[in-house]
């Protein structure tokens, strides 16, 4: 790490402590803290993920900074402090909840910054840097890697506050890509300590978008794909609050489709399954998808599934998959 990095790392410390004590025990601080406690966040656990409030004034953070002595040009390039068109600088985030991002070995290395109103964007992040490089790490990772190891699979979610509520509910393996989609890194950063991702992206077209996509990335890295079960148009957070989290393990988490399944539903999104030629299609197009699955029975399971559900034959399915089965060798 380069001396100017390793300027960065200490600064982002002292930022996270200001705003995490800020938060919790000042009246600067208290929209910020009221606003965790409307969502249900405890001090606990407010204090597990250090989470702050950034106050709204222009150079809080500047001259906080300032007076510990760092470089006005390297707390530009973290990303703490923006350049302003007079010359001046501000600080990045301004009235803004503020979660520390850390690296896998527990170091904050960038911020989030959420709006208490809607402001746009909803979440200010810093900006990419050396230290921070969004598609190369995971949120949470580093306190979530032992549940991981433990439970044998990770949970994806899309958001910090997803992981949050999780964590709090007792799901404590879950980590998050931060609303960006999953790159081959980060899903070769799970393989290595799992065999198995569930994905619970948010319950909404884009998210069921993300999913397939997240799970093409991660089978490419050989992990196996679920998807959890996740009541339309939710998000695991506002699932967690309003179900509460024992229902979000036994209905979500556990009750987990494979990713055929999920596929089969998403697939109907491209068809108007009330049309005969629409329907001929689709199945056309999960039989496609079932001839890449080797085990035997697995393809029986689904291919029954489909007998049943559009009253064709196992004979006719069976002949259809073994000729998708032929033309992929
Ligand atoms: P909340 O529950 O606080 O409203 P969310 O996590 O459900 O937030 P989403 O809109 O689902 O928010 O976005 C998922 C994730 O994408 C966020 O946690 C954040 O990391 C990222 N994100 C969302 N909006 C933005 C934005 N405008 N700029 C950058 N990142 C964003
Ligand atoms: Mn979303
Ligand atoms: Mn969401
Ligand atoms: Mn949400």
């Amino acid at each position: 790490v380069s001396s100017e990095n390793q300027q960065i790392l200490a600064a982002s410390e002292w930022v996270v402590k200001l705003y995490h004590h800020l938060l919790r025990f000042t009246k600067d601080g208290k929209k910020g803290y009221q606003y965790l406690k409307d969502r249900g966040i405890t001090d606990e656990t407010i204090d597990a993920f250090q989470l702050g409030f950034a106050p709204e004034a222009k150079d809080f953070t500047a001259s906080f900074l300032d007076k510990k002595g760092f470089h006005q040009q390297t707390l530009i390039k973290s990303g703490l402090l923006s350049q302003r068109d007079d010359n001046g600088v501000s600080d990045r985030f301004r009235g803004r909840v503020i979660f520390p991002i850390r690296n896998h070995l527990g170091k904050p290395i960038a911020f989030g910054g959420r709006t208490l109103t809607n402001q746009e964007p909803k979440y200010l992040n810093s900006p990419e840097s050396e230290l921070f490089q969004k598609g190369r790490m995971l949120y949470n990772f580093d306190l979530a890697k032992k549940h991981i190891r433990k439970q044998g699979e990770a949970i994806l979610f899309e958001g910090y506050m997803d992981v949050i509520s999780a964590y709090q509910a007792g799901v404590q393996h879950g980590v998050a890509t931060l609303g960006t989609s999953l790159t081959e890194t980060q899903a070769r950063l799970l393989k290595r300590y799992v065999d198995t991702v569930i994905i619970c992206y948010d319950a909404d077209e884009s998210g069921h978008d993300a999913t397939y996509k997240a799970a093409g990335t991660l089978q490419k890295a050989g992990c196996s794909v679920k998807v959890a079960n996740l009541t339309d148009n939710m998000d695991p957070d506002h699932y967690i609050a309003e179900f509460g989290g024992e229902s979000f393990w036994n209905d979500v988490i556990t009750s987990s489709l494979t990713f055929t399944s999920f596929y089969m539903r998403y697939l109907k999104k491209d068809f108007n399954l009330t049309l005969e030629g629409d329907r001929i299609n689709y199945i056309e197009k999960v039989l496609e998808h079932l001839a890449m699955i080797d085990s035997a029975v697995e393809r029986e399971y689904y291919l029954k599934e489909l007998s049943n559900d559009y009253d064709i034959s196992m004979e006719s399915l069976t002949q259809q998959i073994q000729f998708h089965r032929q033309q992929k060798r």
